[in-house]
């Protein structure tokens, strides 16, 4: 039975500005009018450079860590509150709300006495907790992502992004690649550990602050920058581009064609004996206890240090395969997702699967190099490579298979490695050839972005 709800039209024109109005509370048309949607642009990229984040450490002073807190959850509060607006104004009059409108309730709030203290909160980072929550639902209507849901204190990362007119920046003349931050509302600089220097001369785009679980303070620069693009990497004495077949798997965290393997970043034995020694703690100690909050915070310290240590062999494995090859190629997430049963399931592997890929696209993009991710209909588990017969479905215990064809005796993710890598290389030629001499082919291809003729095997 079709909903009445569903048959209906979307609202558009007088009538939906009309209840746009009505959901936000702005009764009268010509102050309506008066307050037309000036949408902060998004920051065009400039030309031949690449946006990246640059992530330090600091240490707030006890006032700047209160406003930080305070600023947080009014970002929190006004994300939530512009969900609940959007979900409304659908729900109730079938209108869609955008960027604009909740920005214009934003106003609104700030200016009620009840909701005042939003007004101690720089009104630009507000705006961006909107604009992130714009984005949230784009991802969703491209079928990239589940609908939006509130954030939730102590669950969701404490965050809030600084635009350009939200902060001051003093480059430090004497420690180039240094400089000298005061965030919005605050009047004294931010102690930030420079661990590494930026690009000399670079102003930043924008800035995010983030306090995680263990409570620890993070900055994050946007920059813009032109990172050089590394030499062509060719298969030795050929002029053929060398390239790398991934293989995403659970035994190893990647297969790649030659067999070797590299391991999931496992919890160290030390962290276990730790972990299972804190956690016993946690529960001797009373509910809601001053003793029981330092045992949690302990325990957040420590996945803390695990996130840290898992996301830096990442980063090494990346850049030396982004370093070594021209063409990387791999499956689809959703494929590797596929393979596995709930049993399977780990929050630990979907990270890193999930940070992997990441990482392999931006530093494509940087280097001058191509990610290829192949279709999922592509059968790179069940193809031979050596004669490209299609065998069995294999279940996901068979680590090693015989082609009934020819003969050849297979490691299950090194074959489909190989399998990978030949079909990417294979898409890389058919789009680096239909492209005139003087174009780069891009730093991503992906298969179903494709025509059906070219990735049907
Ligand atoms: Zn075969």
């Amino acid at each position: 039975m079709a909903d009445a709800a569903e048959q209906q039209e979307r609202l558009t024109g007088a009538a939906a500005e009309r209840l746009k109005r009505e959901v936000l509370g702005i009764p009268d048309p010509r102050k309506h009018q008066q307050r037309a949607a000036r949408p902060l642009k998004g920051h065009p990229k400039e030309p031949g450079t690449q946006q990246r984040a640059y992530r330090y450490r600091f240490y707030p002073t006890d006032a700047q860590a209160e406003q930080l807190v305070r600023t947080f959850g009014a970002c929190r509060w006004v994300y939530n509150e512009g969900l609940a607006l959007r979900v409304k104004a659908w729900e109730e009059h079938h209108v869609s709300l955008g960027f604009a409108e909740t920005s214009r309730a934003l106003t609104g709030w700030r200016r009620a006495p009840e909701t005042a203290w939003l007004a101690d909160v720089s009104s630009t980072v507000l705006q961006q907790s909107l604009r992130h929550l714009d984005s949230a639902f784009s991802r969703f209507f491209k079928g990239a992502a589940k609908y939006p849901k509130p954030k939730r204190k102590h669950r969701s990362r404490d965050s809030a992004t600084y635009v350009r007119t939200g902060f001051r920046w003093h480059e430090d003349p004497e420690r180039p690649g240094t400089a000298l931050i005061t965030l919005a509302k605050q009047t004294e600089p931010l102690d930030v550990r420079w661990s590494r220097a930026l690009p000399a001369g670079v102003a930043p785009v924008k800035l995010t602050v983030t306090r995680d679980r263990a409570g620890r303070f993070f900055l994050y620069v946007l920059v813009e920058e032109r990172v050089a693009p590394l030499p062509t990497a060719f298969l030795p004495g050929t002029d053929a581009p060398k390239a790398v077949g991934i293989d995403l798997g659970l035994t190893a965290l990647v297969t790649l064609d030659d067999g070797s393997t590299v391991d999931h970043p496992q919890l160290l034995k030390k962290h276990k004996k730790k972990l299972a020694r804190l956690q016993k703690e946690l529960h001797r100690k009373q509910k809601g206890s001053n003793n029981r909050g330092k045992a949690r915070l302990k325990i957040a310290e420590l996945y803390a240090s695990i996130t840290d240590i898992r996301k830096d062999s990442l980063d090494q494995l990346t850049t030396r395969l982004v370093r070594e090859n021209q063409v990387l190629v791999v499956e689809d997430l959703a494929v590797a997702n596929l393979m596995r049963t709930k049993r399977l399931r780990n929050s630990m592997v979907d990270a890193s699967w999930g940070t992997l890929l990441e990482m392999l696209r931006y530093k494509a993009a940087w280097y001058g190099r191509t990610l290829v991710v192949v279709d999922r209909f592509f059968p790179s588990t069940r193809r031979c490579s050596a004669c490209h017969t299609k065998g069995e479905r294999l279940d996901l215990s068979v680590r090693s298979w015989t082609c009934a064809a020819c003969g050849a005796v297979h490691d299950r993710d090194g074959n489909a490695a190989v399998n990978l890598r030949d079909e990417g290389l294979r898409l890389y030629r058919l789009v680096a050839q239909a492209l005139p001499p003087d174009k780069n082919p891009p730093s991503i291809i992906r298969a179903s972005g494709l025509p059906e003729c070219v990735t049907a095997v």
